[in-house]
C-alpha cells in the first residue's frame, strides 16, 4: 500500500513524525508537509506564488525523508499527487495535528483540508487530530491512530472516503473507547480583543482559548470532551440535499433579459 502523509504542523512536527513511525510498516509511506506551521490555513491553495520543493531529512523522534512545500496544506497533497510522486498513493493520512478538529473546526482545519483534498483526488483520506492536554505524548496517540486506522482499512475505505479522527487529552488516563458520531455544529465561543496602538490605529487579536456555544445530541465536539476517540465520516458534497428538491420545485425565473 502506497501512503501519503501531510499536515498542517509543518515537516518537522512531532505528530507528523509519530504517524510516520506509526504507519512505517504498513506500505510504502511518502511525506510531503509544509515548510512552515499552517494551522487554520483551511482548504487554502496558492495562487500568487510557485510553489518550492524542497528535501527533508527529518532525524528525531524516527528517520525519515519528505518533500516540504511553501505553500498550504491543500497544495501539498494536491501537487504531491499530481506532481511530486511517481503514482497516485492509495491512501492519505494527514496529522497527527496538535489540537483536536472537530465541530465547525473542521472548516478552518488545515490538518482537515489535506485529507480532504486526497479526498476530492478520489483517495481514501484520514485526518487525525489530538486534543491538547498540559502535554501531548504523540507516540501515545499515535498508538491509538494506528488502531483506529486498522480498523478504517479493515472496514474497505472506498474512493474519496474522508474520515475525522480525534484522539482526546490522554493526561487524565486512555481513551474512554471509540464513537462514531456526527459532526457538531454548534458555534465558537470564542473572543477578539481589541487593540489600539501609540498612533491610534485598532487592530483585534483573536483569543488563542475558546469553547463551543452549548449543543444537545451526540456529537463529535460533546464525544471528545468525555475522552472518547471520535470518529466522523466526512463528505466533500456541502450540498444540502434535505433543501435541494424542494428549492428546486420554487418559482425561478427562466431567463434574465
Ligand atoms: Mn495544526
Amino acid at each position: 500500500m502506497r501512503i501519503l502523509l501531510s499536515n498542517d504542523d509543518g515537516i518537522l512536527a512531532p505528530g507528523l513524525a509519530a504517524l510516520y513511525a506509526a504507519v512505517a510498516d504498513m506500505g510504502e509511506v511518502s511525506v510531503v508537509a509544509p515548510d512552515s506551521p499552517q494551522s487554520a490555513a483551511g482548504h487554502a491553495i496558492t495562487l500568487h506564488h510557485p510553489l518550492s520543493v524542497r528535501p527533508v531529512r527529518v532525524d528525531a523522534p524516527v528517520e525519515f525523508s519528505g518533500v516540504s512545500v511553501d505553500g498550504r496544506p491543500a497544495d501539498c497533497v494536491r501537487l504531491a499527487v499530481r506532481k511530486l510522486l511517481p503514482q497516485p498513493p492509495d491512501l492519505v493520512l494527514s496529522g497527527i495535528n496538535a489540537g483536536s478538529n472537530v465541530g465547525v473546526n473542521v472548516f478552518y482545519s488545515g490538518t482537515v483540508a489535506a485529507a480532504a483534498e486526497a479526498a476530492m483526488c478520489g483517495i481514501p483520506a484520514v485526518a487525525f487530530s489530538a486534543k491538547l492536554g498540559d502535554e501531548v505524548d504523540f507516540a501515545r496517540v499515535a498508538g491509538y491512530c494506528r488502531k483506529v486506522l486498522e480498523r478504517i482499512i479493515a472496514d474497505g475505505p472506498a474512493k474519496g472516503d474522508l474520515t475525522n479522527v480525534n484522539i482526546p487529552d490522554l493526561s487524565a488516563g486512555p481513551p474512554r473507547g471509540v464513537r462514531v458520531v456526527p459532526q457538531s455544529t454548534a458555534g465558537l465561543d470564542d473572543e477578539y480583543h481589541r487593540h489600539l496602538d501609540e498612533a491610534g490605529r485598532e487592530s483585534y487579536r483573536l483569543a488563542a482559548d475558546y469553547g463551543f456555544l452549548p449543543s444537545h445530541g451526540i456529537s463529535d465536539v460533546v464525544c471528545l470532551a468525555e475522552r472518547f476517540i471520535t470518529v466522523t465520516p466526512l463528505k466533500v458534497d456541502m450540498t444540502d440535499h434535505s433543501r435541494l428538491d424542494r428549492m428546486a420545485s420554487s418559482d425561478w425565473p427562466d431567463a434574465f433579459q
